[in-house]
């Protein structure tokens, strides 16, 4: 008999709809005293059971909840299940890939824990306390389903505060080179796992790197602004491009963008240039230059809904810039990264920038988050990366 947490009256809605974390203000009393970290009980007002998971009083997420079935316990063999379940779900839809997420927390039944596999090497993050306490757990039951050794922790997610969690990084145990060469559809990127941003690597890019060959036209000149390490760059150079340029504020970044381009044969093709994304753009609008195609990948723009309108104004900008940059036919591949910014308002944004900038768009595709970052319906927040590529007349 685990503690129980009782909801509030009519609290028990998100529940039923399969979300699976309770918040503090839907809970309407305790039974016993659980740890944090512990596993209880969710329970109706009504005494229906709800669900069972990881409870942390530090937490405005009070219960992430692991299983609805009363009669399965929250345990080491339950996360052998999920962990066994996640990797034959990327076997099937990723035979090939050496280099992917093989755990996408919620989106795994996982709730707060992220897991890379990068070549040899696995990265973890943990976002919730819950899984931070089982992490020995977690990295033995890793080791021995997928047989790779090495582990690097990135708990470097800020939102680990909210779990009153630290922030740090560093080896599991032994150490290894965090500096190393991943394939991505047969071409290689340098990849610093301690040092990258996220986990060192979009992964979440890795399908719409792909859907590049079904867009770049032969010998066309490509942007890639906000490239970051250039795995777009590269890729648009691999379908065919004839000049790709690269753009990004950092310049760290940029020497390992053209050190991918060269490592691949494109080190002719592809040029990168240091610089504030919006300036540029404003630019090069007072100059002749004209492309068939332009990728935009912002950081996320906003954090929170309050900053939603000031984030889409700065969304548009670029948008609109984009558009007067591109020849007749050529093809905009937009995104945004922030789960605040749902697709509706996405592509309303997008289409206002080509009302203002007096271009048609016609829709290529539209573009998510690799489908190794499971998105599931009844929780938003798995979902937050969204791209569309269109033709602009
Ligand atoms: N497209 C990349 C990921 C881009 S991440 C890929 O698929 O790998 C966003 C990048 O934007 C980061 O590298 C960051 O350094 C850069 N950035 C952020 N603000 C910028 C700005 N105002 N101008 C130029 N680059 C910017």
């Amino acid at each position: 008999m685990y503690p129980r947490v009782i909801l509030g009256r009519g609290r028990e809605r998100r529940q039923h709809q399969g979300h699976p974390w309770v918040y503090d203000g839907e809970i309407a009393s305790l039974t016993g005293q659980p740890s944090d970290g512990a596993v209880v009980d969710c329970y109706s007002h009504d005494g229906a059971f709800l669900g069972r998971g990881y409870f942390n009083s530090r937490s405005k997420i009070r219960v992430r909840i692991l299983t609805r079935q009363v009669d399965e316990d929250v345990d080491e063999a339950l996360l052998r299940r999920r962990l066994a379940w996640a990797l034959e779900r990327r076997q099937r839809l990723y035979p090939t890939a050496t280099s992917l997420r093989l755990v996408h927390a919620e989106g795994d039944g996982l709730p707060g824990l992220t897991v890379d596999r990068y070549e040899d090497t696995l990265v973890l993050q943990c976002a919730a306390l819950g899984m931070d306490l089982r992490l020995d757990m977690l990295a033995r039951l890793l080791r021995e389903l997928t047989g790779l050794e090495q582990i690097y922790l990135r708990n470097d997610l800020s939102v680990r505060r909210n779990d009153g969690l630290e922030l740090s990084h560093g080896f599991l145990d032994a150490p290894f080179p965090t500096v190393v060469p991943i394939q991505e559809h047969g071409l290689t990127f340098e990849v610093d796992l301690a040092g990258g941003h996220k986990t060192g690597f979009y992964l979440d890019q890795t399908d719409n790197h792909l859907a590049l060959y079904t867009l770049v036209p032969a010998g066309g000149t490509v942007l890639d602004a906000f490239c970051y390490t250039g795995a777009f760059s590269v890729h648009a150079a691999a379908a065919g491009a004839g000049e790709v340029w690269g753009m990004d504020s950092s310049t760290a970044v940029l020497e390992v963008a053209q050190q991918n381009a060269a490592r691949n044969g494109f080190g002719e093709r592809c040029r990168f240039e240091a610089g504030n994304v919006f300036d540029r753009l404003r630019q090069l609008q007072g100059s002749s230059q004209l492309f068939d195609l332009i990728i935009l990948d912002p950081p996320s723009f906003t954090h929170s809904r309050d900053a939603l309108a000031k984030a889409l104004s700065g969304y548009k900008e670029i948008n609109l810039r984009a558009l007067k940059l591109l020849r007749p036919g050529g093809v905009l591949v937009t995104f945004t990264c922030s789960y605040y910014v749902e697709r509706t308002r996405f592509e309303s944004m997008v289409q206002e920038a080509a009302s203002d900038a007096r271009r048609q768009l016609t829709v290529r595709q539209r573009l998510s988050q690799a489908l190794h970052h499971p998105e599931v319906m009844a929780i938003p927040e798995t979902a937050y990366l969204k791209g569309l590529a269109v033709e602009v007349w």
